[in-house]
C-alpha cells in the first residue's frame, strides 16, 4: 500500500508473515524518510550532490579502502571461529543444479566474515542513506565463483547492537545463497548506483526500530524490529522479498496491495530455487518444501493456467492481478524453465505495465534458437487435466491434458517424450497426423497463446515427460 505520512513523505513497507495470498501493506510512520521513496525513482544520493560532495564521497571512499588494506594487512579482517552457532563457519560451496540451464551441477563459494574493528571504517560507510543512523557493526559476505577465483566483497549487513551479531550472520549467509541463486538462474546481481558505486554491492541495514518486516530503498534493504522472532521460512522471504525489489524488473505500479509485484514475484522464484537445491535450512532451521511449494506455489500457477493468458486479469492493476501475473512468471518457469524467465525479464528494459511482460515472454519464445520449443509436462491446465498423476521417474499419467503454449509463426511440428497420444488439437490450427512417428504437423499463420489439448486412446492413459515444438521448412504435398 502506497501511504502518505506527510507532504514530502510517501512510501510503503513490506511486513512480517502475510496471509497465504496478498497480504495488506500496512504504514509504517515512526522513522522520518527524507527522500522520496518510491523505489529506484528518487536518483540515488550520490547523483544529486555538488561535485565538492562528491570529491569528498571519493576521498572517503580512498579512505575506506586505505583503512580496508591495513586491516586485512594487519589481520584484523579474519573469518568466524569454528563451533557454536549453526551458521557455518569458513569457505562453503553451494551446489546449484537445473536440467533446463546446465548439462552438470554448478557450484559457487561464499563465506561470511566479521570485521574486527568496524570503527577503523569510516562513519560515511556505517550509516544508513534513508534515515541517516548509525550501524556500528557489520558482516560481510565474500562471494566466488570456483577454488582458484578472488573473493570480492559483495554483501553488507550492518547492525546496531552487538547482541544481533549472530543474526547478521544468518542474514549474510542466507543473501550469499539468494545472491548466486539470482545471479546463476535469472542473471541478475546489484547493479551500480550513482558515480561513487563502483564495485556494485548489496547492503542490509539491520533495526531495532520499526515493525517487523522489511523495505527496500535505492537497492538498500532494511529489516526492521530485527528482535522480534520470526520462523526461518519467514527471515528467508523478507530477505528474498527485498533483494528482489533491488535487483528485477519493477513490474506494475499496482494500485492495490503494493505498487511494485517484483518482490512476491522474486521471493517465490528464489524460495523455490533454494528447494529446488536442497537449500531449506538457509536460515538454520529447516523449512517445508513441499509446504511452501503447495502454498505459495502452486496456487498462483494453477490459478493463471486455468483462466489462461487471454483472462484480462492478467493485466489488471489490482492485487488480484499482480497474483494473475506472479502465476504466469511461476508458470512460465514451470513449462519452459528458467532460461526463458530470464531471457523475457532481460528483454522488458524500462518497461512497467504487466502486458509488456507478457509480451516479452513471446518474443523470448519467438527468439529462441534452434528452433525448438520443450514444454514440460508438469505446466497443465489443471481444470482440464482430470486425473493428472506424477509418476515416480519423472513425467505425468494423463487421460487427457492441455496446455498453453506460444507458438510464432511457421509450420511446426509437435510431438511428445512419453506415450503418443491418440489426439491432438491446437487452437485454431489445421493439424494433419502422420500415425506412424507419433507427430502432428500444422502451420501457425499469426504468433499468439494458444490452447494445446491431447488425449490417449479411448480408456487408455499416457504419460508424459515433456511437449517438443519443432520449426520445419514448409512441406510441399501437405
Ligand atoms: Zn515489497
Amino acid at each position: 500500500m502506497l501511504t502518505s505520512a506527510g507532504p514530502r513523505v510517501l512510501w510503503y513497507k513490506d511486513t512480517a508473515r502475510p496471509s497465504p495470498v496478498m497480504p495488506a501493506v500496512p504504514i509504517r510512520a515512526g522513522l522520518a524518510a527524507q527522500a522520496t521513496p518510491i523505489r529506484r525513482k528518487a536518483v540515488a544520493m550520490m547523483s544529486l550532490r555538488p561535485p565538492s560532495g562528491r570529491r569528498r564521497f571519493q576521498i572517503r571512499w580512498l579512505l575506506f579502502i586505505l583503512a580496508l588494506a591495513f586491516a586485512t594487512a594487519a589481520g584484523l579482517v579474519h573469518s568466524d571461529t569454528p563451533g557454536g552457532h549453526p551458521v557455518a563457519d569458513g569457505d562453503h560451496a553451494l551446489t546449484l543444479a537445473d536440467p533446463w540451464l546446465w548439462d552438470h551441477p554448478l557450484t559457487r563459494y561464499w563465506s561470511v566474515r566479521v570485521p574486527e574493528r568496524p570503527f577503523d571504517y569510516p562513519r560515511s560507510l556505517r550509516r544508513d542513506r534513508k534515515f541517516g543512523q548509525d550501524y556500528p557493526y557489520q558482516t560481510w559476505g565474500l562471494v566466488w565463483e570456483s577454488p582458484q577465483a578472488v573473493k570480492t566483497r559483495r554483501i553488507f549487513v550492518h547492525y546496531q547492537h552487538r547482541e544481533d551479531e549472530y543474526l547478521a550472520r544468518q542474514a549474510t549467509a542466507a543473501l550469499a545463497r539468494l545472491y548466486w541463486v539470482a545471479r546463476e538462474y535469472l542473471g541478475r546481481e546489484p547493479v551500480s548506483r550513482g558515480s561513487g558505486d563502483r564495485d556494485p554491492q548489496v547492503h542490509v541495514w539491520m533495526t531495532r526500530d520499526g515493525e517487523a518486516g522489511g523495505e527496500e530503498f535505492q537497492g538498500h534493504l532494511y529489516l526492521y524490529a530485527v528482535q522480534e522472532p520470526r520462523a526461518p521460512a519467514e527471515w528467508l522471504r523478507e530477505i528474498a522479498h527485498e533483494y528482489a525489489h533491488a535487483i528485477l524488473p519493477r513490474i506494475g505500479p499496482y494500485h492495490e496491495g503494493e505498487p511494485w509485484a517484483s518482490g512476491y514475484l522474486g521471493e517465490r522464484l528464489l524460495l523455490k530455487w533454494l528447494i529446488d537445491n536442497g537449500e531449506t535450512a538457509a536460515w538454520g532451521e529447516r523449512f517445508s518444501g513441499p509446504d511452501y511449494m503447495a502454498n505459495q506455489i502452486a496456487p498462483l500457477r494453477d490459478r493463471y493456467l486455468n483462466s489462461g493468458p487471454h483472462a484480462a486479469s492478467l493485466v489488471q492493476m489490482d492485487a488480484a492481478g499482480m497474483e494473475q501475473l506472479i502465476g504466469f512468471a511461476l508458470a512460465i518457469e514451470a513449462a519452459y524453465g528458467p532460461r526463458l524467465l530470464r531471457e523475457a525479464l532481460a528483454r522488458l528494459g524500462a518497461e512497467e505495465h504487466p502486458g509488456a511482460f507478457v509480451r516479452s515472454v513471446g518474443e523470448a519464445l519467438t527468439a529462441q534458437q534452434p528452433d525448438t520449443i520443450l514444454l514440460d509436462a508438469c505446466a497443465f491446465i489443471p481444470a482440464r487435466s482430470p486425473g493428472a498423476v506424477q509418476q515416480p521417474d519423472g513425467g505425468w499419467r494423463f487421460e487427457r491434458v492441455a496446455y498453453w503454449v506460444y507458438l510464432p509463426p511457421g509450420e511446426w511440428e509437435i510431438s511428445v517424450d512419453g506415450t503418443a497420444p491418440a489426439l491432438l488439437q491446437l487452437e485454431r490450427v489445421a493439424l494433419t497426423r502422420d500415425a506412424p512417428a507419433g507427430t502432428f504437423r500444422g502451420r501457425v499463420e499469426v504468433g499468439a497463446w494458444r490452447r494445446l489439448d491431447l488425449a490417449a486412446s479411448v480408456r487408455g492413459t499416457m504419460v508424459l515427460r515433456r511437449v517438443r515444438f519443432q520449426r520445419r521448412a514448409p512441406d510441399a504435398d501437405s
